[in-house]
């Protein structure tokens, strides 16, 4: 009996009979969490805002895998259009479980170059969006609901001219400090994961604006051994897994907490 018994928790996926919204998972990082929740058993909203073919591919790969997913296009720097998002999830699959925030716009400038546009257009969504989907999805969670919004390890960390996007990911860990007990009155967790280096589109484009003027001719994999412990970058499904341990039963004494997901950084 007792082996029957494991034998059937062993099979049982983590996440079945869930719902979850992850923001952003047309591409990069939200892709591989949308796919992960999936794999453990969640019905998923696949957002996107400009990519419709995208977050159609990750629902096609979701469904030839046996799993249930629906993209919809919700741009998360627009308060109105997050509350579409929420409200069309919970009219699709009936229920809300889990909110992954994921979405989100790297910015390097220097001090004299930042305008007030460029401040909007970083606080709206790394910041504004990640509260307004946060409040959208609190309405629906119940007692066992997971959040999980996405910081970055430049919150702590000095980087030439990263000022903006630093300090819009430092807001994010601020958040999930301070929401916790708020939502854990209601039983619901809060966390945000903060990767490190992560190879997607976004790694991509400004991988080269991480590194000093005075280190551009450094070979970039020398830099990476002198800034990572594991001398490589993360892959995005590294970042998915940590999301989903947080998703889970298994982290539900963990709140408020921000994770570093960043192969051990070294600067
Ligand atoms: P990415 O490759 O640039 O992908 C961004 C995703 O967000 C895409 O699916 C994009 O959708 C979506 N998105 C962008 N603007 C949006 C908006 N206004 N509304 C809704 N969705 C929007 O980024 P990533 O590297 O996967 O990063 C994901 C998150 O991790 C971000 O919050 C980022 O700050 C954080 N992070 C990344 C790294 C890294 O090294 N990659 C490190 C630390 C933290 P479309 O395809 O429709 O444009």
């Amino acid at each position: 009996m007792q082996i029957y018994q494991r034998t059937k928790e062993l099979q049982m996926k983590k996440l079945e009979g869930k719902v979850a919204i992850i923001t952003g998972s047309s591409r990069g990082i939200g892709k591989e969490i949308a796919i992960k929740l999936s794999h453990e058993g969640a019905k998923v909203i696949v957002n996107y805002s400009s990519s419709p073919e995208k977050a159609e591919e990750v629902v096609k790969q979701i469904k030839q895998q046996g799993g249930e997913a629906t993209a919809i296009q919700a741009d998360m720097s627009r308060v109105d259009q997050i509350q579409q998002l929420v409200t069309k999830a919970v009219e699709k699959y009936g229920q809300l479980d889990i909110l992954v925030s994921n979405a989100g716009i790297e910015y390097f400038g220097k001090l004299e170059e930042i305008t007030p546009e460029d401040f909007d257009r970083v606080f709206s969504l790394n910041v504004a969006g990640q509260l307004f989907v946060t409040q959208a999805a609190a309405r629906y969670l119940t007692s066992g609901g997971r959040i999980v919004l996405t910081s970055s390890i430049s919150a702590g960390k000095s980087v030439l001219y990263h000022t903006l996007y630093a300090a819009s990911k430092a807001a994010v860990s601020a958040m999930v400090l301070n929401l916790a007990p708020e939502l854990g009155e209601r039983g619901i967790t809060i966390n945000a994961i903060a990767p490190g280096g992560t190879a997607t589109d976004m790694a991509q484009e400004n991988a080269k604006r991480y590194t000093h003027p005075s280190l551009q001719n450094v070979s970039p994999d020398a830099l990476l051994k002198s800034k990572i412990s594991l001398q490589r970058l993360a892959q995005p499904q590294e970042i998915a897994a940590a999301v989903t341990f947080l998703v889970s039963d298994d982290a539900s004494y963990i709140t408020g907490s921000t994770l570093a997901v960043d192969g051990g950084i070294l600067f």
